[in-house]
């Protein structure tokens, strides 16, 4: 028996979803928004800790992402640039510190020119490719059958200048280690941010923060639904469709079941294998889903009395592509009068991370962030680690990806409803793919191919 009959049943309210939900609502169609967890926002998540204001999740807005931008403008939140006065630090593989200014790390003035080079050849693959098709182009199988690894190899000898383009690709963004993804989906990345070069600039792409956080984002979003569209602690379990109709679904929550015209999947790739699906998915989507992983990623805080570093004349910026955090920003909070900084451990790091006990753990990164920054940086006062992977929800961080040559083999598909059933979220997104931006955009699009269709 349905306690809810809607228009459209969006699972996930996550950016994606609630986006989904505002677009069909605007139309006036019936809408429910079924959650997993007990709050909303998905992979932004912002949580007071020790009396400390974290973002948790995704926090970073760039000038590329008009969608975030102009949707923040609609809801009257404010940004706040991300403090970048003085010198950044470059950590070397032998772990030799400089100090430099400028968008190019000091390393050599050989390496600098074989970074140029490889810069320049990603931008122009991300330029002639683009993000919203990139399976369609004729180099897609070619592109998509070669790791990262292996593509950086053919570009340059220079062993210093590969890993540090490469960190920007593999523990940066995807990450996942280069050789676990194709340079088609490297270059997908680029593409999607408007260029590789908009990547290596920490000045663009990380370039201002939400006040208030991320995830308020989604809760202004989901303030504005009318009351009681969305339902939490209710993880969709079932959801049964007449084979072969494109119309008419049943979900079974925890808490609801509902039945809906349509229904928008607004959960990453790699959970929808946690949905059992009646009839089960067609064998394409079968088999595609089970070649969209997540990538691993622990996003470090650690706050200070004072932005030490400031009065050392360092932006708090630093690159180390042999470090065990690879990148560390002053992450210092809107009117804050405390220092904050955020590092991050990718990949096959994270792995080895997470293996040992916490109090290791903390040891071994704070001594990297004090790599970079002094032996201040051993001493916060306010410590902790977002460990996505740990939830059951997202399973990883940041987003999923295709796993060598799954995107020239799969992405024309990866969008293509099933019966009622259709897909939004990040990480099928080309402008602003596996970013916050591109959930909503994906949400939008998606309510209105299926505003379009039931009215039609
Ligand atoms: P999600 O945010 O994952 O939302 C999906 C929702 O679906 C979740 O709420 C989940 O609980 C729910 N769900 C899953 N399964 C079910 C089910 N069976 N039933 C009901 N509900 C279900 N992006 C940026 O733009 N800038 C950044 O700086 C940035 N940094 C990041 C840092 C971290 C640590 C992480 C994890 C992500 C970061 N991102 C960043 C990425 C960004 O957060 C995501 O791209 C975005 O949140 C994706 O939105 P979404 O709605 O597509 O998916």
């Amino acid at each position: 028996d349905a306690d809810l009959t809607v228009d459209v049943a969006v699972v996930g309210a996550g950016p994606a979803g609630l986006m989904a939900a505002r677009t069909l609502q605007s139309r006036g169609l019936d809408v429910v928004v079924l959650e997993a967890r007990d709050r909303v926002g998905g992979r932004t998540w912002s949580r007071e800790i020790d009396g400390a204001f974290l973002e948790i999740g995704g926090q970073w807005v760039s000038p590329d992402q008009t969608e975030l931008l102009g949707l923040l403008e609609e809801l009257g939140m404010q940004t706040f640039p991300r403090y970048r006065e003085g010198a950044s630090v470059y950590l070397d593989a032998e772990g030799t510190r400089y100090e430099y200014t400028g968008d190019m790390f000091p390393a050599g003035e050989q390496t600098e020119a074989e970074m140029r080079r490889i810069i320049a050849a990603l931008d122009d693959l991300a330029a002639e490719i683009g993000p919203h098709q990139p399976w369609a182009h004729p180099r897609a199988r070619e592109l998509d059958t070669i790791t990262f690894t292996e593509w950086l190899r053919a570009q340059s000898d220079d062993a210093a200048a590969r890993e540090n383009i490469g960190i920007f690709l593999a523990g940066g963004m995807l990450t996942k280690p280069a050789h676990a993804f194709s340079a088609l989906q490297a270059v997908l990345m680029a593409a999607s941010a408007g260029g590789f070069s908009h990547l290596v600039d920490e000045d663009f792409i990380l370039d201002r923060r939400v006040v208030g956080g991320m995830q308020s984002v989604s809760e202004a979003l989901a303030d504005r639904l009318i009351p009681g569209t969305v339902h939490l602690d209710s993880p969709v379990r079932r959801i049964t469709r007449s084979a072969g109709d494109s119309e008419g679904a049943v979900l079974v929550s925890d808490t609801v079941t509902v039945v809906a015209r349509k229904v928008i999947l607004a959960v990453p790739p790699n959970l929808y294998s946690r949905i059992s699906f009646d009839p089960p998915l067609p064998w394409l989507q079968q088999q595609m889903h089970q070649h969209q992983s997540m990538g691993l990623v622990i996003k470090v805080h650690a706050v200070y009395e004072t932005p030490f570093w400031r009065e050392k004349g360092l932006s708090g910026t630093g690159f180390g592509a042999a470090e065990l955090c690879q990148e560390v920003y002053d992450n210092t909070n809107y009117g804050d009068t405390r220092g904050t900084l955020v590092g991050f451990v990718s990949d096959e790091s994270a792995d080895e991370m997470l293996r040992l006990a916490p109090e290791e753990r903390r040891r071994l990164i704070l001594e990297s962030l004090a790599r970079y920054l002094g032996e201040e940086a051993l001493s916060p006062s306010v410590y902790f680690e977002s460990d996505f992977a740990s939830e059951e929800w997202t399973r990883g961080a940041y987003a999923s990806s295709y796993s060598l040559g799954g995107l020239h083999r799969y992405g024309a598909d990866q969008s293509t409803p099933v019966g009622p059933i259709h897909w939004a979220c990040s990480d099928l997104a080309a402008e602003g793919y596996q970013h916050v931006d591109g959930a909503l955009r994906q949400g939008r699009e998606t309510a209105e191919t299926v505003a379009g269709l039931l009215s039609s």
